[in-house]
């Protein structure tokens, strides 16, 4: 079997050189779904997985804008459609300097999983820029915002392509793109997601990454007789995800005791609660802040610069921050402390053989393309109150939310359960890959 995944993974390696986020998110996959191919006739002999990883488009293009000096900036803008057989593609747009062909190639690859999960009718896309959207001024931001969707909305539409947030786009910049999309084409359509209640957005959509994680996590617990009452959490970073994640940590009677940048990481050891919380929402949200002012107002918490948070003793840990921040030596640490459960927030935050340790200790993990769905499914029901012109209570989508969460759990388990341990890393693949590849063999050779 290891000859047949490496035979493979060298002819993508060969196309896709340069492009080492893209290929560990397809080496993760591979080893997950090719053992299953071989044991299955209708997908073998097909090429359906090297038909998955090629994008069925990818759009690159220039950003030019004017910034407040009045000097011109050159951007780089991208769109990849990587794969519509279940539905019209759907994927974050990411603002970060880090952003480049491989990284949206990733995170595009992770989306088609991630979506067909979701139980919804969703392809998978990414896009972004390396445009910083940090120590801009608002006025920078909305001119980028404009000269990008100038050239972005060509190439997506409500039953097309429709894109949301991801690092460094929320809703201030949905807004801005959303208002020039509609100037551009002179209508009003859910092209985008994240957008304001009062404009077509849909309530708990915020909230849906960072509570699905929770919401997620709390089902591995269950399956150990076990809840996040009481528990000690560690999280990473401060953003959209990690603020939601913490919210419902504590509403479930978790204990946050860290919360980081990119500067580093804020340890709190009486525990972040619900007003800590707010002010650290003003801070990053409004005044757009670095977390170490956090200890302005609340100096017995210490703060320690460049670091992640992993070092801390928890039971539970969910990195939400971005891919690659939780290594081998983080994960030998976190078991070490006997942490017991691992909930992927951001999108593939742990390295492969970070991975590997969790599993091979029989650690409860769950791989982001399972766990961080819920983001994307509200989404999906945002395009459906969108389309019926209706919008649902806090209530009603917080419920969707919670039983698709089960449903992605219980998906996890049916084909990820190797004993008395549930491999979610396997069991996430394999149920995403069924559903798409079961769509494309049916839609033929396209
Ligand atoms: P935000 O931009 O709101 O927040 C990102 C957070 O991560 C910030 O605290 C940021 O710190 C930190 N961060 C970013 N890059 C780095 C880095 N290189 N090193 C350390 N810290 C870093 O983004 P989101 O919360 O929306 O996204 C976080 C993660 O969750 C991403 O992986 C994203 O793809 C994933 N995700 C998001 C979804 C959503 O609905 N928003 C849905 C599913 C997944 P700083 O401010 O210093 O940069």
């Amino acid at each position: 079997m290891k000859k047949v995944i490496d035979q493979f993974l060298a002819q993508v390696r060969q196309k896709n050189q340069h492009e080492p986020e893209f290929m560990q998110a397809v080496t993760e996959v591979a080893e997950a779904v090719i053992p299953y191919i071989v044991k299955h006739d209708i997908y073998y002999g097909q090429n359906i997985l090297l038909r998955m990883v090629e994008p069925e488009r990818v759009v690159s293009f220039r950003v030019a804008w004017i910034d407040d000096q009045e000097e011109i900036q050159v951007n780089r803008g991208y769109r990849i459609e990587m794969n519509s057989a279940i539905g019209p593609y759907k994927g974050g747009l990411r603002f970060h300097p880090s952003v480049n062909l491989s990284v949206l190639k990733f995170l595009a690859f992770e989306q088609v999983f991630k979506n067909s999960l979701t139980t919804l009718p969703m392809g998978g896309g990414k896009g972004g820029s390396d445009f910083d959207p940090k120590g801009k001024t608002d006025t920078e931001v909305m001119r980028f915002c404009q000269s990008f969707m100038t050239e972005l909305y060509r190439h997506i539409g409500p039953n097309r392509d429709i894109p949301a947030g991801d690092i460094g786009v929320g809703s201030r910049e949905i807004g801005y793109m959303f208002g020039q999309y509609k100037r551009l084409k002179n209508e009003f359509t859910g092209v985008l997601t994240g957008k304001g209640v009062s404009w077509g957005g849909s309530l708990i959509r915020p909230e849906a990454t960072g509570y699905g994680v929770v919401y997620f996590a709390e089902k591995m617990l269950e399956e150990k007789q076990d809840s996040f009452a009481q528990k000690t959490v560690v999280i990473s970073g401060s953003g959209n995800v990690a603020q939601y994640a913490a919210e419902k940590v504590i509403q479930l009677g978790g204990k946050v005791v860290t919360l980081s940048d990119s500067s580093g990481y804020i340890h709190d050891a009486e525990g972040i609660d619900t007003e800590k919380l707010q002010h650290i929402m003003q801070l990053k949200n409004v005044e757009r802040a670095r977390i170490n002012k956090y200890l302005e107002k609340y100096p017995k918490a210490t703060f320690h610069a460049g670091k992640t948070p992993w070092e801390v003793p928890c039971d539970v840990a969910l990195p939400c921050a971005t891919q690659n921040e939780l290594h081998e030596s983080d994960a030998k640490m976190l078991i070490q402390n006997g942490c017991l459960c691992v909930c992927e927030g951001a999108n593939m935050p742990s390295t492969p053989e970070a991975i590997h340790q969790f599993v091979q200790h029989k650690i409860l993990f769950a791989p982001g393309k399972a766990s961080n769905a819920g983001g994307v499914a509200v989404s999906g029901l945002e395009m459906a109150q969108n389309s019926l012109r209706y919008s649902w209570t806090r209530e009603e989508v917080d419920n969707r939310l919670k039983n698709i969460m089960a449903e992605i759990h219980s998906s996890c388990m049916t084909h990820g359960k190797e004993g008395d341990y549930i491999n979610y890393v396997k069991g996430a693949n394999i149920a995403g890959f069924v559903k798409v590849a079961d769509a494309m063999l049916a839609q033929g050779v396209v």
